[in-house]
Order: structure tokens, then sequence, then C-alpha cells
């Protein structure tokens, strides 16, 4: 049977990773569908969820009011392999704080024992890219987008650190469940969303 990744789609890069994550699928070769998902129901079938970057407080606003929120948490725990990208990471840790206001009261998944701190490389202004190395996936080098990014400030002990960005965490991951802060969707290299797609595919088999 064929899997399903679902893109969250209530706000951010939707139509970015959809089209990246089903690129990956075609140079991988291997049966999976993409769907954009948005109701606890949708959410429900997925094997695998990327979450986008865009703005974590509208994402995780609108996702409590429709139930959304408990689902995919429930389906996080039970293993669905996600991939959280810079307020999609956002959404996975357990504490969030901005910059300027320190924390935020914004409702977040509660899944990775990360703290953040949002918008921590400066305003849209101060956006970026940069090459980044993810080495213990056979990622050496990466174009990080850095739009009003977040840099990961502590992690528990069994968060496996992916990427660094002059000192700063900028990806993690702990078992199926992984967080960037920089847009894989925003580069022509598929490397990442291929990864994952993959986790996809070896924990359904
Ligand atoms: N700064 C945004 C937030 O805090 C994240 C930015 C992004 O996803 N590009 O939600």
């Amino acid at each position: 049977m064929s899997l399903t990744v679902g893109i969250l789609s209530i706000q951010g890069d939707v139509q970015e990773n959809h089209l990246s994550a089903k690129a990956a699928i075609d140079e991988l070769g291997i049966d999976v569908q993409v769907v954009d998902v948005r109701t606890p129901e949708e959410i429900s079938k997925l094997d695998g969820l990327i979450i986008p970057g865009g703005e974590s407080t509208t994402i995780g606003q609108l996702s409590l009011v429709n139930g959304s929120l408990k689902v995919l948490k429930e389906k996080i725990q039970n293993g669905m392999p996600v991939l959280g990208i810079c307020a999609g990471m956002i959404m996975l840790s357990n504490t969030a704080n901005d910059r300027v206001i320190g924390k935020t009261e914004q409702p977040l998944l509660n899944i990775l024992d990360i703290k953040l701190e949002r918008n921590s490389f400066g305003r849209q202004k101060e956006s970026f890219e940069s090459d980044v190395s993810l080495d213990s996936i056979n990622i050496p080098k990466f174009n990080g987008v850095f739009i009003r990014a977040p840099s990961v400030s502590d992690v528990g002990s069994d968060v496996e650190i992916l990427s660094k960005f002059n000192d700063r965490i900028v990806a993690v991951k702990k078992g199926n469940v992984i967080g960037t802060a920089f847009h894989p969707e925003l580069t022509e290299d598929t490397s990442l969303h291929k990864y994952f797609i993959n986790l996809v595919n070896t924990s359904k088999n």
C-alpha cells in the first residue's frame, strides 16, 4: 500500500514543501503520495508529516482551535515521522523564547526537549543564506536559507544535534522527529526531503 506524507497547510510554505517532497519522491522512485492536510481527520491518516516554515503563533493557534494540535501530538508520539521547518521546529519544541520579548505563551506540540530562541538571527531584513553541514545524516553541504529563523538554545540529553551555524544549533533530531531552523524547500537541493521521505518509508516497512 502506498504511503502518504502530509504537508500541514494551515499557514506558511505549504506549496514549496509539497513540490520539494514530490521532487524527492520522484528522485527516490518510491510510491508515496503527498497531500495537504489541516483537519484532525486528514492528519489521522498520515504516515509522515512536514510542518512548514511560516509563523508559529498562527500555526499554533489555528491548529489548537480546530483540534489538529492534539491529533498531531498523538500521532508523533506514536512514532509518525515529522519534519518541522523553522516555525515547524518551533512547534515541535517545549519552550519558545522570542529574542525581543522573551518567553511566549504560544501553543506548542511539546514533542522535543529543546528550548528555542525565536527570530534568533534578527528581523526579516537580516535574513541570509549560508552553507551548513549535517554530517551525521550524510549531508555534508547544504544551502541554509534562514528567514527570521530560530536557533536552539538548549537541548535535552536525548536530542541529537545535526547542525550548527556560528556555534548556534540549527538542526536537531530525536528518533523520527527532525527540526531545522533553515528552509530546505527554498533550495533546489532535495537531500533533506529525501532523507525525510526515506525515514517515513523505513519506519513503515
Ligand atoms: N519567526 C517565525 C516564527 O517565530 C519563523 C520564521 C520562519 O518560519 N521562516 O514563527
